[in-house]
């Protein structure tokens, strides 16, 4: 087990495979990626986690941009299920491509599966309930082993849905996320107007919970009460950072240590594309993982 300079344990990568996308959220944080580069081929991304894994990384999280509006994405996936020591392997999708490729994805070694699902019906949200609906489906008969439907909470467009997506998630089986919005450098008003604190929901969650779990990345809260089971993500809390175990790669490649920050980016693709060894990259992951400090303290 490998842990930080701040005792945080380290053992998932969250890496981005292309900054494309085929919706336009307004909220959306890209993964707080400014710069757009090449992008790694499934080959270099496969170097990229093996690397990692022999530092002590066990879950890969596969996000974008949209990683479904890559052709290879099957073949990223297949890549990173052979690598010795990664025991899951797991993508956030807005789900609109899911239907026709959920079963090759599993086929691959995907294992779970968080699809956007913001609204049941909103007119300025995309990723809403009937969007999404064939792509759950899709994953739920291929055997995918979670199903989790991530939902930005916000103020005056969908804070007054949070119930009936709640009672969708259940009828599908699956587990909805509640996110509180994270402010991005380019989205001060934005977070200014629809912020939502999920405080307030949390007591409610809790008051009808049947039993409350904790789980120990970010400290979340998932409550199980009449058949639903609903997690809480609060990147907004004091405790949030000092629970967070995820080390980021950019989809051009570079370490990053915090979704928040970039200016303590370390370039590793182009390491691979110079020819250095193994052991050599292991100490670039090793350094990334050196500069990983909480950003709320
Ligand atoms: N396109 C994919 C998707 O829709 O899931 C993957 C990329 S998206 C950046 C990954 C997740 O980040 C989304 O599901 C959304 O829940 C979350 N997200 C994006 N912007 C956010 C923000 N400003 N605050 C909180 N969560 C955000």
């Amino acid at each position: 087990m490998i842990k930080d300079r701040f005792g945080r344990q380290v053992d998932i990568l969250r890496i981005s495979v292309t900054q494309e996308c085929n919706l336009k959220c307004p909220y959306c944080h890209r993964e707080g990626e400014m710069d757009k580069g090449a992008l790694m081929s499934p080959e270099e991304i496969a170097k990229i986690v093996s690397a990692c894994a022999r530092a002590g990384i066990k879950k890969v999280k596969i996000t974008g941009g949209e990683p479904l509006i890559r052709k290879d994405i099957a073949e990223i996936i297949a890549q990173i299920a052979d690598i010795q020591g990664i025991e899951d392997i797991s993508m956030t999708t807005n789900g609109v491509l899911l239907s026709g490729m959920a079963r090759e994805l599993k086929i691959a070694g995907l294992k779970r599966i968080n699809i956007g699902c913001d609204s049941y019906t909103s007119s300025i949200l995309e990723k809403t309930a009937d969007n999404i609906k064939p792509g759950i489906v899709a994953a739920k008969e291929t055997g995918l082993e979670t199903i989790k439907l991530n939902m930005v909470v916000l103020k005056d467009v969908n804070s007054d849905e949070i119930f009936k997506m709640i009672e969708f998630s259940k009828k599908y089986g699956a587990i909805l996320q509640l996110i509180e919005l994270i402010e991005t450098k380019d989205s001060k008003v934005f977070f200014t107007e629809h912020y939502y604190s999920l405080k307030d929901i949390e007591k409610e969650l809790a008051s009808k919970a049947d039993t409350v779990e904790t789980r120990s990345m970010h400290n979340r809260r998932r409550y199980h009460f009449s058949g639903a089971v609903v997690e809480v993500v609060r990147p907004n809390r004091h405790d949030f950072c000092a629970n967070c175990r995820t080390l980021r790669v950019t989809s051009d490649g570079k370490i990053k240590p915090c979704l928040m920050r970039n200016d303590n980016l370390l370039d590793v693709v182009c390491g691979i594309r110079e020819g250095i060894c193994d052991e050599e990259l292991e100490k670039l992951i090793l350094m990334g993982i050196e500069k990983r400090e909480p950003y709320v303290r």
